[in-house]
């Protein structure tokens, strides 16, 4: 491994670390970050920044500005998940039932980090950064509330960057690609009724529960008969509920699922083969079937030049560390922001020696070292694009 920290990264190591420790100690759920946000803009401040903050409710925002010059978008997520942290680390979350387990707490640390080294700096670039501090990641769009909020104007965002800690990787790895890195995520809910009855005679009743088997069933050849083999979808069944008692049929049955998809050719496909195949078995079975297709995150697709770009800086850190990402059908709202800006989200190898703990588990944790690199990177990557 042949790893070059940024020396101004280096010299506040500890201040990084600390303050990812901090966060993590003190997590807050979705769009309640108010302590999480106060901190920030605190630690801003006393940069010498212009801050603002209730943007898109809880986040926070921190313009450094240089000479004339594009503006440059960096973008941290501040919010943690409903679990209860069982891990045995001395910076173990303080608030019970919430925890930091997707690396947010880092995210916001390397940010930080960054900024204080680049506010040292103001007089040699060429433009603006903007420093973004975003709420609720997690499944309530926070991005989407940063963006009615002007996120993205006043001064307008040229590009934008963002980056996910990622144990799927190994420490000194940074994935980079240009193109769709994650999913587009969307939730469905089926409705099967059918006509109850005795278990003994099924004669003239429409028994959800095996029209839900064949629906179920068929909905499978979505991904494996109606997706190009070369691309990627994904669909789950995750919810079965219906039934009352071994000797009754079952009058209604409700699903619930969720569809992936890294383009919106595909996700336009699954939602329409979707409600093809609930008319088709609803025709063949004689029951009345309800969709609910309920779009979530757009496919996070990063553009060429920006993706370029991030691998400009990253090899300057971490060398032949920079590689495809481990790509998972994950979703991310880092999406809402690239359909309006080019930019790059990237994924920076962070496993802890020894066991690879997933995200989002109840004792995931991090190879802090990584935050020096993702900060290094960040700093690399602002100088590289304001250089002027
Ligand atoms: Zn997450
Ligand atoms: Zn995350």
């Amino acid at each position: 491994m042949n790893i070059s920290l940024r020396p101004e990264i280096e010299a506040i190591r500890d201040e990084i670390i600390d303050n990812r420790r901090h966060f993590h100690m003190h997590p807050e759920l979705g769009l309640q970050e108010y302590e999480t946000a106060r901190f920030i803009s605190e630690k801003l401040s006393g940069l010498g920044m212009e801050v603002s903050t209730k943007v898109g409710q809880t986040g926070v925002v921190a313009l450094l500005r240089g000479a004339d010059g594009p503006c440059v978008g960096l973008r941290a997520d501040m919010d943690a998940l409903p679990i209860q942290e069982t891990g045995k680390a001395d910076y173990k979350s303080v608030n019970d039932g919430v925890m930091h387990a997707c690396g947010h707490d880092g995210h916001m640390a390397m940010l930080l980090g960054a900024a204080e080294a680049l506010s040292k700096k103001r007089d040699n670039l060429s433009g603006t950064v903007k420093f973004i501090f975003q709420p609720a990641e997690e499944g309530l769009g926070g991005a989407r509330y940063m963006i009615d909020d002007g996120v993205l104007s006043n001064p307008k965002v040229d590009e934008i960057y963002g980056i996910h800690l990622w144990n799927y990787q190994s420490f000194g790895t940074v994935g980079i690609q240009p193109g769709p890195v994650l999913a587009a995520a969307d939730e469905f809910v089926i409705k099967v009724k059918g006509k109850g009855g005795h278990g003994a005679m099924p004669h003239g009743t429409v028994d959800a529960i095996v029209v839900s088997a064949h629906l179920i069933t068929a909905l499978q050849t979505i991904v494996s008969r109606n997706t190009n083999p070369l691309e990627s979808t994904a669909l789950t069944v995750g919810v079965i509920e219906g039934g009352y008692n071994f000797n009754i049929i079952s009058d209604e049955v409700i699903l619930k699922g969720t569809a992936r998809s890294y383009t919106e050719e595909n996700r336009a496909m699954i939602s329409r083969r979707l409600q093809e195949i609930c008319d088709g078995i609803s025709a063949s079975f004689g029951a009345e079937i309800e969709v609910n297709y309920h779009d979530g995150y757009p496919p996070t697709v990063n553009s060429i030049v920006e993706s370029e770009n991030v691998t400009s800086a990253a090899v300057k850190i971490v060398a032949e560390g920079v590689q495809p990402p481990y790509l998972t059908m994950g979703a991310e709202d880092m999406s809402y922001y690239l359909m309006e800006v080019p930019g790059c989200f990237f994924f920076l190898g962070s496993a802890p020696e020894g066991e690879r703990v997933p995200h989002h588990c109840s004792h995931f944790d991090i190879n802090e070292e990584a935050l020096l690199v993702g900060s290094s990177i960040l700093v690399e990557l602002v100088e590289e694009r304001l250089k002027g």
